[in-house]
């Protein structure tokens, strides 16, 4: 068609003169309390995000839900590293809290000791050593 292109985060049907399809464009305008979140960083990481029918979680995989900020599944934008604005994912609401304030290495590493404490082992408080704790 002519007068449509295509979207190129989600390759739907975009207006010949917008940038992006309308879903898209809502999730890269959209208002964050979280965080400032620079726009080409929204961009690139709903891109790597989108698997052909939905927009999965960078950390679980799991398909994210768009339209219900209540829901634990909602999709947020997370730095991957606290506060570094060009270096954003797609992530579910639950793990976007759940990471709070650690880089990715460091939440897994927390996650890590805390499944094995409730398997039964001893934490190994190194863990909490969390350099980008801000409070
Ligand atoms: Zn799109």
């Amino acid at each position: 068609m002519k007068n449509s292109k295509e979207c190129p985060i989600c390759r739907g049907s975009t207006h010949f003169l917008a940038n992006y399809c309308k879903r898209c464009k809502k999730l890269i305008d959209r208002v964050d309390m979280r965080a400032k979140i620079n726009k080409e960083a929204r961009i690139q990481a709903l891109k790597r995000a989108w698997d052909g029918n939905s927009f999965r979680c960078y950390y679980t995989g799991i398909k994210l839900v768009e339209n219900n900020h209540k829901d634990p599944l909602y999709l947020t934008f997370d730095h991957r590293i606290p506060r570094k604005e060009d270096d954003i994912v797609v992530a579910a609401a639950i793990l976007n809290d759940m990471k709070s304030d650690m880089d990715e290495n460091e939440f897994k590493a927390i996650i890590f000791q805390l499944a094995e404490h409730f398997k039964g082992k001893e934490i190994d408080e190194k863990a909490f050593e969390i350099k980008f704790w801000k409070r």
